[in-house]
């Protein structure tokens, strides 16, 4: 049976394998993003699948999911994910941005 420590792990792993395969492909990216202490990552909110990828990158606990109802009426679903920014712990470090699928990520002033 699968553990809370196991899952921990695989978490953690996942997260090294994430932030790797990114540092890889999106360095150049990541160069000419706007980051540091002067800004904080936003999510456009209609843009977030609720993935969960940029929790797992973000190292200073700056993201949290909520749910919220779809707008879709042809997706039955009775809610959805989508992920907040906390502003006060983000430290503008962008990998959430890098790892965002749908580029609902950015980075503003703070
Ligand atoms: S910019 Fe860095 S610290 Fe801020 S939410 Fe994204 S991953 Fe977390
Ligand atoms: S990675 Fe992007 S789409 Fe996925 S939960 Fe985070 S903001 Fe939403």
């Amino acid at each position: 049976m699968t553990t809370p420590k196991d899952l921990a792990e695989r978490r953690a792993a996942e997260a090294e394998r994430i932030a790797l395969a990114l540092a890889r492909q999106k360095g150049e990216r990541r160069e000419n993003l706007k980051g540091g202490e002067g800004t904080v990552a936003w999510v456009t909110e209609k843009l977030c699948i609720g993935c969960d990828q940029c929790t797992i990158v973000c190292d200073d606990d700056a993201i949290e999911l909520y749910f919220k109802d779809m707008d879709s009426p042809l997706l039955e679903v009775p809610s959805n994910r989508k992920a907040r920014i906390l502003r006060d712990p983000c430290t503008g470090c962008r990998l959430c941005v890098l790892a965002c699928p749908t580029d609902a990520i950015t980075m503003i002033d703070r």
